[in-house]
């Protein structure tokens, strides 16, 4: 027989499946969906079975040399999603396969040069090397490459690639009884009567018949492991070694929570999902309510309904909101029934939750954008919360948006999407207002609670006034006030596009990094400037590389600035600070979380990671330090994303008994973002907004491709993207728009200097065929010239 295989062959990647023979002893365990070792050239690598066959093409195949998997690690759905994939983002099987996949799952190669001939064939200096064993690391030999290369070419040495895998399954001793209850009281009544701890632990299996980790019986009855030893000698109980899942939430209970009476709206809402659920229907809902709205409670009750099916449920949340309180939700409504992934487990962690979802242990799984490949058979519903959030678009190859895929999913499992969000993607709301997808609303917070009022300060009228600091005067009252009543205070800074970059004060000289084209941020716990690109490092500049003048000194207002002003301006108040520096270690951004919800501080000032999920019922009052720097940014989301960023840091005040009060600053407080968030008025937004982008073309009127290409060498960049635009302006037809060659918004990141094609698109068959073309016709470059050449079809990042 013969398997037909995706191999991993690392920097030149290919579509083609290669065959190979599948040895007689491997027959029943080579089906499709599993890993295998397979030789390539002198290699050995990783490849995925997608296909048995009998007769090949080819003559003198090579043989399989090991499965990695004993059981399918793709089921058939997903390898067929897995040519969507590939389809869709113009992306290769092999990075197709890998990304639905936990990352344990992909291999690790282990370089190493091993001996073929006699160890006395070797030239005296490296004999020593190979004196003992056969085989060495690559990295014990690099000191010797010229030599080891010559050996090579002679043939008395070869380079072997070893297939390794990232993670180990976690093993435990375990002890189980041996014998029957019956059987257990004849050893017990034969103890002597001196041997109390036997006894207990014989007691112990005459109830619990179970197996039981060794180390936890040992704390549990308070006996040594020597008495449980002395019971396995006798035959009375053995000891084996059990697998057992690391478990992210291993010391957390969750109280049990019951669903709740649904209000008149909640019902409303959910009956049609219900409904969908139940005939097995595939449909897309856009489930459009106000943050607080209910709108979690119409999830947790579907996926009850779903697992009462029998069936299963993803639910997609961002990253950002992954929040304990949010798991707490699920955990707490279906217990051990859940799943969880997101980007804080450890490689191990996240392999072991996915075989729970594997193994069919869990019936739902809660995570960020990778969970929509759940290896999950049987799907009755998938959620995804924060339809519009940026995130669900992967900006790596392939580069997939988790709707999309999710959609995909549903049409093969014949089950409900259910889109949910204050602030819906325009694309998702424009689908729900031409009935493509069905439009679900909760227009009313729970308890008919008021939204919190927003007052908008003109940051221009405070200057005027003579006003320098970045608090307005309404703002420092509102926090003197909260401080003396003791409630706690949220203050938000748009960080993006805001951080703090060197500037010389007399002649305007900005400090960029000497390999992309953006200015350096300014890190004050070390005094360096790093760039966020490529990782560039170095001191501010003594005086200004331009006039030399000395005053040259760091500007903007990142959260470390904000907290020092805020000293400055109310000192007795505790502050918690949440950005990028404070959080970065595992755990830090759940404990500041627990700590401000303990109270053990006034204000929690942050970056977009406080806008979300945040639900503590002490917080009355939320500022926003700058609402519109996001604004200028050269994208055409920006006022959308402006939008719904403001809607969602508003909803975090007032949300339980104590009414809420937000105050945003800004320099543009005519901007209808500004304005029309300010009232949490979306449909107003939305009107304002689709009028624009029809005018401007872009979507949800037009779909858009992006083609960045990049190298080292400008002219050859600028060439490259030059024949791209006129090839693709060959082959689309004169409804698409062709902008380009231009240099991208970026034009130099990491040395390369980067150009650009965007295309406009309403229908074009034959778009996919052609952006494929491309890569093909330039793939000689690419391998040989570094050159890059980047396709993102529905781009985020413009
Ligand atoms: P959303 O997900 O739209 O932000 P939530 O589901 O979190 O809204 O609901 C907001 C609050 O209202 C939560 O504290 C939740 O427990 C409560 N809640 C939701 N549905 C009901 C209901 N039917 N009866 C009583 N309280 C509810
Ligand atoms: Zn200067
Ligand atoms: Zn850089």
């Amino acid at each position: 027989m013969i398997a037909k295989v995706i191999v991993d062959v690392p920097a030149k990647q290919t579509d083609r499946a290669f065959d190979y023979h599948i040895p007689d002893h491997l027959a029943t365990v080579i089906q499709p969906g599993i890993r295998v070792v397979v030789p390539f050239g002198p290699r050995k690598i990783q490849g995925f079975v997608v296909g048995i066959h009998e007769k090949s093409d080819f003559d003198e195949l090579k043989e399989i040399v090991e499965p990695m998997d004993i059981a399918p690690v793709l089921n058939d759905e997903l390898l067929k999603l897995g040519d969507w994939l590939t389809e869709h983002t113009l992306s290769y099987k092999i990075s197709a396969y890998q990304v639905m996949l936990p990352p344990a799952l992909k291999a690790k190669y282990e370089k190493k040069i091993k001996l073929i001939s006699p160890v006395d064939d070797l030239p005296e200096e490296i004999r020593p090397l190979f004196q003992q064993k056969t085989e060495v690391p690559w990295e014990a030999v690099t000191d010797y490459l010229n030599l080891l290369h010559k050996e090579v070419l002679n043939g008395t040495l070869e380079v072997v690639y070893e297939v390794k895998e990232r993670v180990k399954k976690k093993k435990l001793k375990a002890i189980s009884p041996c014998m029957n209850p019956k059987e257990l009281q004849g050893i017990l009544d034969s103890l002597a009567a001196n041997a109390e701890k036997q006894k207990l632990v014989v007691e112990y299996f005459i109830d619990n018949q179970k197996s039981v980790e060794l180390r936890e019986l040992v704390a549990y009855l308070g006996v040594t492991s020597s008495t449980i030893t002395s019971l396995v000698k006798k035959g009375v109980l053995k000891e084996e070694v059990i697998e057992v899942y690391r478990d992210p939430y291993e010391n957390r209970t969750f109280e049990k929570t019951e669903r709740l009476p649904l209000t008149q709206e909640q019902e409303k809402a959910i009956g049609p999902i219900l409904a969908s659920i139940e005939e097995n229907r595939q449909n897309v809902f856009l489930l459009y309510g106000v943050t607080g709205s209910g709108k979690t409670e119409v999830y947790l009750q579907s996926i009850e309904q779903v697992i009462k099916k029998g069936k299963e449920a993803i639910v997609l949340v961002p990253e950002i909101s992954l929040t304990p309180q949010m798991v707490k939700r699920f955990k707490g409504r279906f217990g051990d029934e859940v799943a969880v992934l997101h980007s804080g487990l450890s490689v191990g962690e996240k392999y072991d939750e996915w075989r729970k979802i594997q193994r069919k242990e869990v019936k739902v799984v809660v995570g960020a954008r990778s969970a929509i490949f759940a290896p999950f058979e049987n799907i009755g519903i998938i959620i995804i919360d924060e339809e519009h959030e940026t995130s669900y678009k992967q900006e790596d190859n392939p580069r997939y948006h988790a709707r999309d895929v999710a959609i995909e999913r549903s049409k093969y499992h014949q089950c409900p999407v259910v889109l949910g969000s204050a602030t819906p993607s325009l694309e998702s709301f424009a689908r729900a207002s031409k009935g493509v997808y069905q439009l679900l609303s909760l227009p009313k917070r729970m308890n008919n609670q008021a939204l919190p009022s927003v007052e908008i300060v003109d940051m221009r009228e405070e200057l005027r006034e003579g006003n320098r600091s970045m608090f307005s005067r309404v703002l420092v009252e509102s926090l003197k006030d909260r401080l003396q009543k003791k409630e706690q205070i949220v203050l938000f800074l748009n960080k993006r596009g805001h951080s703090s970059f060197v500037m010389c004060r007399d002649c305007g000289y900005v400090v960029n990094c000497p390999y992309c084209d953006i200015s350096l941020t300014y890190h004050r716990f070390n005094q360096q400037m790093k760039c966020h690109y490529c990782g560039y490092e170095s001191n501010v500049p003594l005086r200004c590389p331009e006039c030399n003048s000395e005053h040259i000194r760091y500007f903007g207002t990142g959260t470390q600035k904000v907290e020092e002003e805020l000293g400055k301006i109310i000192p007795e108040a505790r502050v918690i600070r949440m950005d990028v520096d404070t959080t970065s270690r595992k755990g830090a951004h759940e404990r500041l979380l627990t700590d401000f919800q303990e109270g053990k501080a006034d204000i929690l000032l942050g970056t977009q990671m406080i806008a979300k999920g945040l639900d503590f019922p002490n917080i009355t009052l939320v500022g926003v330090l700058s609402a519109d720097t996001m604004l200028h940014l050269p994208d055409f989301r920006s006022s959308e994303k402006t939008f719904q960023l403001l809607t969602q840091v508003s909803g975090r005040a007032g949300r339980h008994e104590l009414p809420g009060e937000v105050i945003i600053q800004t320099y543009t407080p005519e901007h209808y973002s500004v304005e029309l968030a300010a009232e949490q008025n979306f449909d107003r937004f939305f009107e304002r907004e689709m009028l624009l982008r029809k005018m401007h073309q872009y979507p949800p009127y037009y779909y858009i491709a992006l083609i960045t290409v990049s190298h080292e060498n400008v002219a050859m960049v600028a060439s490259v993207t030059g024949n791209i635009t006129k090839f693709v302006q060959s082959k689309l037809s004169k409804e698409a728009h062709v902008l380009g060659p231009v240099a991208s918004p970026i034009s130099r990141m990491k040395n390369r200097y980067r150009y650009q094609c965007l295309i406009k698109y309403k229908r074009e068959p034959e778009l996919n065929k052609t952006l494929k073309t491309i890569l093909e016709h330039y793939q000689q470059e690419m391998v040989s010239k570094g050159l890059q050449i980047s396709i993102d079809v529905n781009p985020y990042i413009l």
